[in-house]
């Protein structure tokens, strides 16, 4: 196994105050942190006059998944994608469908010590065509999610971050340069959703979603989770969608997924495929081409339409493919417009089987 330095890795992005406290520059939260604390990520620390990262090496876990799951349906489709996450985060979602790892206070859960080259070599040696840092948000890792996306570049292999976007802009520019694809998390469009159930700020977000259309190559998708009663108005759903055709252009394309009741919002019920459904239907009102619904079986939201003739040209069931008919260069067979993304002449085989990796005791 790669030696790696473990718990106490040498942090970038934070400055020494006047007071004599340090602040840690990676999010919009901006900590200030006496000697011997913890940030709100828990991850990321004080210790005497620097700030060091907690989980470097640590993994909750490795899965190779589905790229679908991401969710990204523009990018290498129908291909396996190594995902790992850490512990921590760096918001505070009462919805949060991922708490067991991201709400992790114990470095006993991260159970693997596994070092960049190691990742790198195992996305190679399980046919992966990208790692995904994932299941937690990538953005506390920093440090970690970089050198490994160093090494699988290096390896040929794609980097996908899965991320809610709430990172500083110095942070953001040094993570992003790193990384060829991105899903971001859109978790409503008003300040107050963010201010209350998830303890950031909408604003922030937004700034990341302009920054990786305007300033970087990063193909990017954009992941909605709609919670009855809560995010999912008509009205909000029209200005989120009007946003992203304005702002980013209509083909960014837009996830609905579907909520299922946990950690501190058990009391709402799951999300009716008819609520997915409108969604969906207003986005496209609004002019983007791609939008689908997600975590349910719905072929007609999980498909791509050609934006030109409205030929189905590729057909998803969940995470299987059904159908492809794409021209080798991503373009319609039908009327030839070209279909964004990243597509080869095939998709890929991995279907929708996840197929957990270990890497020895650690
Ligand atoms: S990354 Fe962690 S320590 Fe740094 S500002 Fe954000 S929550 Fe605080």
């Amino acid at each position: 196994m790669t030696d790696v330095q473990g718990s106490h890795f040498p942090a970038r992005h934070w400055h020494a105050l006047k007071d004599g406290r340090i602040q840690c520059d990676v999010c919009p939260r901006y900590c200030k942190l006496n000697d011997g604390q913890r940030g709100l990520c828990f991850v990321r620390a004080r210790m005497g006059q620097t700030m060091v990262l907690t989980t470097y090496g640590r993994s909750s876990g490795f899965c190779v998944d589905p790229i679908e799951k991401k969710p990204l349906n523009h990018f290498l489709p129908g291909s396996g994608i190594l995902s790992f996450g850490t512990a921590g985060c760096n918001l505070t979602c009462k919805f949060c469908q991922n708490w067991d790892i991201s709400k992790a206070r114990e470095i006993d859960r991260l159970n693997q010590l596994v070092g960049p080259e190691d990742i790198a070599r195992a996305a190679l040696q399980t046919g992966s065509r990208a790692v995904a840092f994932t299941y937690n948000d990538p953005v506390i890792f920093l440090e970690y999610a970089i050198d490994t996306a160093k090494a699988c570049r290096a390896a040929g292999i794609k980097n996908v971050a899965v991320s809610a976007g709430y990172i500083a802009p110095d942070a953001r520019a040094e993570f992003y340069a790193h990384m060829d694809a991105a899903n971001i998390d859109l978790k409503a469009f008003t300040e107050e959703f963010y201010h209350t159930l998830c303890g950031g700020h909408l604003d922030a977000v937004l700034e990341t979603l302009k920054y990786l259309k305007h300033e970087t190559d990063v193909w990017f998708e954009i992941t909605t989770l709609l919670i009855p009663g809560q995010n999912d108005g008509d009205d909000e759903l029209a200005a989120l969608a009007a946003w992203v055709a304005t702002e980013l252009g209509p083909d960014v394309p837009l996830h609905f997924s579907a909520f299922h009741p946990d950690y501190k919002m058990t009391d709402l019920p799951d999300t009716p495929l008819s609520t997915l459904a409108r969604a969906r239907e207003i986005a496209r009102r609004a002019g983007l081409h791609y939008v689908y619904t997600g975590n349910v079986h719905d072929e007609a939201g999980g498909s791509t339409y050609c934006p030109g003739c409205g030929t189905k040209l590729i057909g998803r069931d969940w995470y299987q493919i059904t159908r492809w008919h794409l021209r080798p260069d991503g373009t319609c067979p039908d009327c030839g417009t070209a279909i964004a993304g990243h597509f080869e002449a095939s998709p890929g085989t991995w279907g929708r089987k996840r197929v957990p990796v270990r890497f020895g005791s650690g």
